[in-house]
């Protein structure tokens, strides 16, 4: 029982994904596969410092086994996207990594955590943005992508439905969008817990000041005892925004739809390989650009919420 709620903890502790800029979603009760109780639900955060354990990714699991074949094939492996010492990077694939399992007609980025404008820009480029509009919103994203998001969009549109952008950054992001979001709620944290005793003004001074990954590391680290950086500082930071540079919209391949809802539309979405496959994040959808029936054998596994199937890296 200990070990099922350490796992859970950990799968909870990266809700809220890739689309991060925003309000929070509400937090439908999740149903199948990784049942739990209500206390273990971990909404009130208990358990957020088992989640952040230093558990080191195991390399058996089904999503590590699947993803070093997928990515041989690039000629990477989850140890160039990722450092496998790296525990917060790690964590950090296994929340947002099922975009590395995507078809071969779209590019992956090298790295699990972009760290400049510069290498996100390179990406960007080397994938090769393609635009379009839609009511009125530019809509950016790998040429595959956008090609199968019009063609669910046509058919949506056959059935008398519609899908559109959830806001003016549902699609390609800039990596210094990533950081501002994170900074909005890495700052008033300092501040507010510099104020309660909890953080030294040196302390403060130098976690403002670190390079972003090595803040990143130190902000989860600061959360194990109890100091959260959430916009009302009683849970994971990592609910309500992404760290910086890990984002799937840097890499042109994740939509936020308005329609998120709608469960035809999502089913027309994954007929044309778009998936959601960040828990906890409902109008982020994924392009993966597959077969839903392949995603099992693909090392992700389903995690039903409410009505709502996300396709979540399978790690044990
Ligand atoms: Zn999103």
């Amino acid at each position: 029982m200990i070990k099922k709620v350490l796992l859970f903890s950990l799968l909870t502790f990266f809700v809220q994904g890739g689309c991060r800029n925003e309000s929070q979603q509400p937090k439908p009760k999740e149903t199948t596969q990784t049942q739990t109780t209500a206390e273990n639900r971990n909404d009130g955060n208990q358990n957020m410092s088992d989640s952040s354990s230093n558990k080191k990714p195991n390399p058996q699991s089904a999503f590590y086994e699947t993803l070093n074949t997928v990515l041989s094939k690039r000629g990477m492996s989850a140890n160039t996207v990722c450092d496998g010492d790296d525990v917060v990077a790690r964590r950090i694939l296994e929340e947002y990594g099922a975009m590395f399992l995507a078809n071969e007609v779209v590019l992956v980025p090298p790295v699990c955590m972009f760290t400049s404008e510069q290498a996100v820009l390179r990406f960007q480029n080397q994938a090769g943005p393609k635009a379009t509009n839609i009511g009125g919103i530019k809509i950016e994203l790998q040429s595959a992508a956008l090609n199968d998001l019009l063609a669910a969009r046509a058919e949506a549109q056959q059935q008398g439905l519609d899908i559109t952008p959830r806001g003016g950054e549902a699609a390609r992001r800039n990596f210094a969008d990533t950081v501002r979001l994170w900074d909005s709620r890495v700052k008033p944290a300092l501040a507010y817990w510099q104020s309660k005793g909890k953080i030294s003004s040196q302390d403060a001074a130098r976690i403002r000041s670190l390079p972003m990954r090595d803040q990143v590391r130190e902000v989860l680290e600061l959360e194990k005892q109890g100091i959260y950086f959430s916009t009302d500082f009683s849970k994971s930071i990592l609910y309500s925004v992404a760290a910086p540079g890990t984002s799937q919209h840097l890499s042109m391949l994740a939509f936020d739809a308005k329609e998120f809802g709608n469960k035809r539309v999502r089913e027309i979405l994954a007929r044309h390989g778009w998936f959601q496959t960040v828990k906890s994040d409902a109008p982020h959808f994924t392009y993966l650009g597959v077969k839903e029936s392949e995603l099992p054998s693909l090392g992700l596994r389903s995690v039903k919420v409410g009505e709502q199937v996300f396709w979540v890296p399978n790690v044990n």
